[in-house]
């Protein structure tokens, strides 16, 4: 998959153009489709004068594995509370790169998820002492949430499911 930095929309693996806004990825195309540089106001082999824009791109797929990686990592490090060192090294580096990036921190990153199941358990006892119908709104409420959740959950293992498969198989595909 690809993200168009100029229009924000996902294309699909190997698209040469932009789904929504059509421009090129990388490189500005000729009708005759010889590729040329983002700045090149000609066709750089034939000359023709009407080249497509050209936008920058994120290859999602390169960042959704580093973002499984993370997730195996943080599974692995709650696993296994003292890890070894190879392990800790490997934390260390996912963490730094997870505050870097995203600007939090692994750790907080966890206290944030035990808080918020902390609240959710809470809410969920304290609905009981609401009356009938508000208690149950808000059952339904944190049900819904728990769904989503459990959907991401499932989908992030699935992920992580077909990464793993993808690495002992060995088969691989161009990101
Ligand atoms: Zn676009
Ligand atoms: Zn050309």
């Amino acid at each position: 998959m690809r993200l168009c930095l100029t229009c924000r929309y996902v294309s699909p693996e190997g698209a040469v153009h932009c789904g929504h806004c059509g421009r090129t990825f990388g490189a500005r195309l000729c009708p005759s489709r010889h590729p040329s540089p983002p700045d090149a106001e000609y066709c750089v082999q034939c000359g023709k004068a009407n080249v497509t824009d050209a936008t920058r791109c994120l290859p999602l797929g390169w960042c959704t594995r580093a973002l499984t990686l993370l997730i195996v990592l943080l599974a692995l490090r709650w696993a296994f509370g003292s890890a070894p060192s190879l392990l800790q090294g490997m934390w260390n580096l996912s963490d730094w790169i997870s505050l870097h990036l995203l600007g939090i921190s692994l750790c907080h990153m966890r206290a944030v998820l035990l808080q918020i199941a902390a609240w959710f358990v809470a809410l969920f006892l304290v609905s009981y002492l609401l009356p009938g119908s508000v208690g149950g709104h808000v059952r339904a409420l944190l049900m819904r949430g728990a769904g989503v959740a459990a959907r991401l959950a499932r989908s992030v293992s699935l992920a992580i499911f077909r990464w793993l498969c993808r690495i002992v198989g060995g088969q691989r595909k161009g990101a």
